[in-house]
């Protein structure tokens, strides 16, 4: 039997000083069984417990890692930083080079601006987008998660297209007034807004490919037909890649669909594990911005040099595709494997890229509402046996899975292993 004595013990004494013990709520593992394991060191594909447990990491810090645990070239870039110092709260040349570096990979993005988280790097892009277009009206999908900004922390009504309801207590609905909800994969509903409203819509943002909320891949004449109405009414479009942006490749989900977005957000992969934003686009769009125009945006702690360096030592290792290509053949041979050895049962391995995800049922969705919350709680009740088996799979049936290029041949096959056997078993009391 696995111990988790000193995490319980930890997490109980957390719960008196923190709310729900932890500094980000998903980490509590409300949605599973088990005790959230408080951990102590990461290393390579392996997180280590302080109770002694190794589990093959999946959550990779929801996908910031994909070179795994402490990377020697990224932990050496890190070190030299420090020896420098921390942060000057001002310009370093380090944040000009990793610039520089986004811009010559990414087509779409002329200009960026660094700052330190996703939820930052969303907000000011829709700010930007807000005082580039004059207009105040945003559109989100449901089942696309930007952040928890106030104007996103919206969720969808009854009807197709809605004006968003809050989706936490604290968010004033004048706030959220402005926000309007539709369902992904529905052209019809796309169009009709559009033909209702698309000359009062400042911005139309969407994930690269949605992947807070299950792993919604996207038809590409869809992704064609927003970047067509968006652009006919003058409209914005922002391609949120905090998830996807150099995970995708070095053109994330924009390549991938060949899309050129106006506004292009990043966060997770570009900070190498340090705490990171960035949003970027057309320079005629970003030239709204302070100082230059009239739109505020801010940061004591933006382009901080040591979130930078980890980046760039990330991006330039990413940067000859050779990794892109293993990770991609990793994860094509992983999923296939566990879909096969899981045939016939109500179980889809969804998998694009290093991105994979485990869900109960039939077909594979492409909307939030498509989603079977049976096959949410099938996943929630089985995670804590995973777990104890030593695979960290994230904590709630609609978290993806994140694979690094520290994960290798032995952990895959007892990841397939592990799985199988505990899928297996859990079928059985489906009936
Ligand atoms: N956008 C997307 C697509 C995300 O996945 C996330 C975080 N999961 C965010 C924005 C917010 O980023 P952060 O947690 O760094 O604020």
């Amino acid at each position: 039997m696995i111990k988790t004595d000193k995490s319980k013990k930890l997490v109980e004494m957390a719960s008196r000083i923190i709310p729900g013990g932890v500094s980000s709520p998903v980490r509590a593992f409300k949605s599973v069984t088990g005790c959230p394991r408080i951990i102590e060191k990461g290393e390579g594909g392996y997180l280590h417990d302080i109770d002694g447990n190794k589990y093959i990491d999946f959550c990779c810090s929801w996908g910031p890692l994909i070179l795994g645990h402490n990377d020697p070239d990224i932990t050496k870039a890190v070190k030299d930083q420090i020896d420098k110092g921390m942060t000057f709260g001002t310009s370093t040349e380090i944040e000009y080079k990793l610039a520089e570096f986004i811009v010559g990979h990414v087509e779409p993005v002329e200009k960026i601006r660094f700052v330190s988280s996703g939820t930052e790097a969303v907000m000011s892009a829709i700010r930007t987008a807000r005082g580039f277009t004059e207009r105040d009206l945003i559109v989100k999908f449901d089942g696309c998660y930007h952040g928890h900004s106030d104007h996103l922390l919206v969720k969808a009504g009854s009807g197709l297209a809605t004006f968003g309801q809050p989706s936490s207590a604290g968010v004033p609905a004048d706030i959220t007034k402005n926000t309007i909800v539709l369902p992904l994969d529905d052209d019809e509903a796309l169009e009709k807004l559009f033909s209702e409203k698309g000359d009062q819509i400042a911005a139309v943002i969407i994930e690269g490919i949605p992947a807070n909320n299950g792993l919604l891949i996207q038809r590409h004449d869809y992704m064609r037909l927003l970047r067509a109405l968006t652009e006919k009414y003058g409209t914005l479009l922002i391609l949120d890649e905090v998830i996807t942006g150099f995970r995708l490749g070095m053109g994330g989900a924009a390549a991938y669909y060949g899309l050129h977005p106006d506004l292009i957000t990043y966060g997770k992969i570009i900070g190498g594990g340090m705490p990171v934003g960035a949003f970027g686009g057309r320079a005629d769009v970003m030239d709204v911005l302070s100082p230059d125009g009239p739109v505020y945006q801010a940061g004591t702690l933006s382009g901080n040099p040591v979130a930078m360096s980890a980046g760039l030592a990330t991006l330039t290792k990413l940067s000859n595709g050779k990794i892109y290509s293993e990770l991609e053949e990793n994860n094509r041979k992983f999923v296939s494997k566990l879909t096969q050895n899981l045939d016939k049962m109500m179980v889809n391995i969804v998998g694009i890229a290093s991105l994979y995800w485990v869900v109960f049922q039939k077909d594979i969705p492409r909307s939030a509402s498509a989603i079977s919350p049976n096959g949410i709680a099938h996943y929630n009740r089985m995670h804590e046996r995973i777990l104890n088996k030593g695979v960290y799979l994230p904590p709630s049936g609609y978290e993806v899975c994140f694979i690094s290029n520290a994960h290798t041949e032995e952990m895959f096959e007892k990841t397939i292993e592990v799985l199988t056997s505990v899928i297996k078993e859990e079928a059985h009391e489906w009936v």
